[in-house]
């Protein structure tokens, strides 16, 4: 029989009653044991919805307080000094302090150190999730500190379910640390870290645990020979431990670990047949004849129901041969997509039955794994049908496929994507228009998100302000930020976004082709969840979407006032893309829509339009060798999107991050005339990249970090300027925060706006 089983459930909850209970918590509304009440509950409805699927094995160690590794960290006594309790083991305050740093008045119970700052958060591969990076010292011990995942078996075991733990693996938990203090090789600590493993192993098998899931999803990624090698070391010492162990991969193709990861002296091995399907049937070849393969055949990664027809077709190959050493599960962890489809009541019924959610996901599996083991049952087949129904009806309906879109992408020539002028040329004619002083500034698009305007926007969702009411307290909004920009005496102005819940979201409203979820909500670190925009139809703009906006804004000013868009690439990489046409098709429809506003943002008299690519990097593929590729369209794309412009209309894009050099090319083929960059944290290092190579256009680099409430004097900010301008030629440098300002309060804001101002004129009249 095959077997169905799942590699992790999301945790924040269907009404995400963890980020709630959370939050009260930190606020003190809440007690530890209420928050530990409400942790109890969410893990019993889950483990209980999944078994209510069909699912046979379930997880147990997918929930976590606020990061599955920061758990880790505490079950191995990875705690950096700066929160280490005075005596006594770790608690939950230290676990929070870790997470969330602990501020220099507010010295917690159970934890030392005011001050200590957060640990650092970090993509967790190439998903939307962030974990917590751990720290690791060169004198670094492990000892197991953390009883979670024990009573979490108790629990699960008291319920009557069968679990199987869910571990990070010791490779993959050492590769997303940090090495601090001295410099060493993080890989130098497996040999102590191993023998906490042992313990766990043995714990686990003493509470009568058969199967354990060991994470180990760097195979996945070019990996150093050293750490291949140390895959064969760590897994010969750790078959001695007790327990059955499956080794569960995902996001990526084994390729050249393959055999490494088929060899490993263990029971079993997970692969991700989503992204990479060509590791079928390769892998039958190399599996050892005593191995279970579990196939990832249900994609953990997005929204949409599986082809069940097509995922039979490999499951029935593998079963002939395998047997039941076949498991089926969805591709990775279901951490990564909303709860429950049923939840949605508003979805029109055609749309709603393209889609699968994490509680629909482990129903199709148990329905993969009864097809395999009673093809015959009534159900399996009513499943099927309805599965191949879809399936045709997605491939045909009026509402995904549009001929018009497709027309156009297929009538897009070379020139399309290319500037009239050249850089140098577009650049005079600019400031010939632009008439802009020396050292130009401006701010990145946002100004703060009050409550008064999240209010507003909350009152006219709700049809408690009529569009001509909502309209007027966005221009109100719009008028003060206009007023204060003037005031301050910045040089570029922007119309604040107040209008704008967030930056993918807006767009995806009025764009069609996509459809919006009610309670989509997908964890993105700790208590916070993003509710992405779901792709399901070739893209359009019915009409303006920012126009109006802007227009007006520029009615107040006679300086530049900047058009505010979010780029192709960045769309599309935090929303839930197709999974029937490939993302590049996708970011050259979401391209043409943007052209069109920036034409008409352009005919409407805005001089400078700005393109937000804040994803521009992290859409990097896993593997290098699929860098190119990946760049080469993003790039086009976000071309596509820019170049519709005359010569004399400015284009700025803006990313939010400071490790350039492996994408700087591709960032200077943008061609955007000017871009913002994050600099201030990492001190102008990324500066470093453009003294290798020599970028050609206009940049500014943050001068300020708008994530810290912490107000910059000027003279910190000249400083950082005088760095930038010691590589940038000052012709060509911006004056500017490091992002947008809508988390910030406004007396900060103009605060720290003020010293950025003076820091640019003092340089200017030394320049003079
Ligand atoms: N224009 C956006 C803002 O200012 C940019 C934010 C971002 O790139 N993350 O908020
Ligand atoms: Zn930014």
């Amino acid at each position: 029989m095959a077997l169905a089983h799942t590699l992790g459930f999301p945790r924040i909850g269907r009404d995400r009653e963890l980020k709630k209970a959370l939050e009260a918590y930190w606020l003190g509304t809440l007690d530890e044991a209420g928050l530990r009440a409400v942790g109890r509950q969410l893990r019993a409805a889950h483990w209980q919805l999944q078994k209510d699927a069909g699912i046979e094995l379930l997880p147990v160690g997918d929930f976590a307080w606020y990061d599955q590794v920061l758990g880790h960290s505490l079950a191995f006594g990875v705690i950096p000094a700066r929160f280490r309790p005075h005596g006594g083991r770790p608690g939950l305050d230290t676990l929070f302090a870790m997470a969330r740093g602990v501020s220099g008045n507010m010295r917690s119970k159970n934890t030392c150190c005011g001050g200590a700052h957060a640990q650092e958060m970090t993509k967790w591969f190439d998903s939307n999730y962030h974990y917590l990076v751990p720290e690791f010292t060169a004198e670094q011990q492990f000892a197991l500190s953390w009883e979670q995942l024990f009573e979490e078996v108790a629990e699960g075991h008291a319920l009557g379910h069968r679990l199987k733990p869910v571990l990070i693996g010791p490779l993959t938990y050492l590769w997303l640390g940090k090495a601090k203090g001295s410099e060493f090789d993080r890989l130098d600590l497996l040999e102590r870290l191993l023998p906490v493993y042992g313990e766990i192993l043995q714990r686990l098998a003493a509470q009568g645990v058969e199967w354990v899931q060991i994470d180990e999803p760097i195979l996945a990624l070019d990996l150093p020979q050293d750490w291949k090698n140390a895959f064969e070391r760590a897994y010969n010492i750790l078959q001695r431990e007790p327990g059955k162990k499956l080794i569960a991969t995902y996001f990526a193709g084994l390729e050249d670990n393959l055999g490494l990861a088929a060899g490993l002296p263990v029971d079993g091995l997970h692969i991700d047949l989503v992204r990479a399907p060509e590791q079928f049937p390769a892998i039958l070849d190399r599996l050892p004849a005593y191995k279970v393969l579990s196939l990832g055949v249900v994609d953990g990664r997005n929204v949409w129901r599986t082809d069940l027809a097509r995922a039979l077709e490999v499951l029935q190959q593998a079963h002939e041969r395998l047997g039941e050493r076949l498991w089926l599960a969805p591709s990775c962890s279901l951490l990564h997509c909303p709860v429950d489809l049923g939840r949605e009541d508003q979805l029109d019924a055609e749309l709603k039955s393209w889609l699968a959610f994490a509680v629909q996901k482990c129903e199709e599996v148990a329905v993969l794994a009864a097809a395999l083991n009673q093809p015959q049952d009534a159900r399996v087949q009513a499943a099927l049908a309805a599965s191949r129904a879809v399936q045709a009806g997605r491939a045909q309906s009026s509402r995904i496929h549009k001929p018009a879109v497709q027309a156009r992408l297929a009538a897009v020539r070379p020139a399309d994507s290319r500037r009239q002028a050249p850089f140098a040329q577009r650049s005079e004619r600019q400031r010939a228009c632009l008439q802009l002083p020396a050292l130009p500034t401006t701010t990145i698009g946002s100004f703060p998100q009050t409550a008064a305007i999240r209010q507003a926007r909350q009152a006219f969702k709700a049809g408690k302000l009529s569009p001509a009411e909502y309209s007027e307290a966005m221009h109100g909004e719009i008028r003060h930020a206009v007023s204060v920009q003037e005031r301050l005496g910045l040089d570029v102005l922007v119309h604040g976004e107040a209008e704008r819940n967030d930056m993918v979201e807006y767009f995806a409203e009025q764009l069609d082709g996509y459809l919006l979820t009610r309670f989509g909500w997908v964890q993105s670190y700790g208590s916070r969840c993003v509710k992405p925009a779901v792709i399901y139809g070739d893209l359009s703009r019915p009409q303006a979407m920012t126009v109006a906006w802007s227009r007006y804004a520029q009615s107040l000013t006679g300086k530049p006032m900047k058009g505010m868009l979010t780029g192709p690439v960045t769309l599309l990489m935090w929303s839930f893309p197709r999974d029937d046409i490939s993302r590049e098709q996708q970011a050259r429809q979401l391209a043409l829509a943007l052209r069109d506003e920036v034409v008409e943002l352009e005919a409407a008299g805005i001089r400078i339009i700005q393109i937000d690519e804040a994803a521009f990097r992290e859409g990097l593929p896993l593997r290098k060798a699929n860098w190119q590729a990946y760049l080469g369209w993003a790039t086009e794309a976000f071309r596509l999107a820019a170049c519709g412009v005359r010569d004399e209309t400015q284009i700025h894009t803006h990313m939010c991050y400071s490790e350039f050099n492996e994408v700087i090319e591709s960032i200077a083929a943008l061609d955007a005339d000017v871009i913002t960059l994050e600099a201030s944290r990492s001190d102008m290092q990324l500066l470093d990249a453009f003294e290798r190579f020599d970028y050609p256009n206009e940049i500014g680099p943050g001068l300020y970090d708008i994530h810290s409430p912490r107000v910059p004097d000027s003279a910190e900010m000249l400083a950082l300027l005088r760095k930038a301008a010691a590589r940038i030629p000052v012709e060509r440098l911006w004056v500017n925060p490091d992002c947008g300002l809508k988390t910030r309060a406004w007396a900060e804001t103009e605060a720290a706006l003020v010293n950025m101002l003076a820091a640019a004129r003092q340089l200017r009249g030394e320049l003079a």
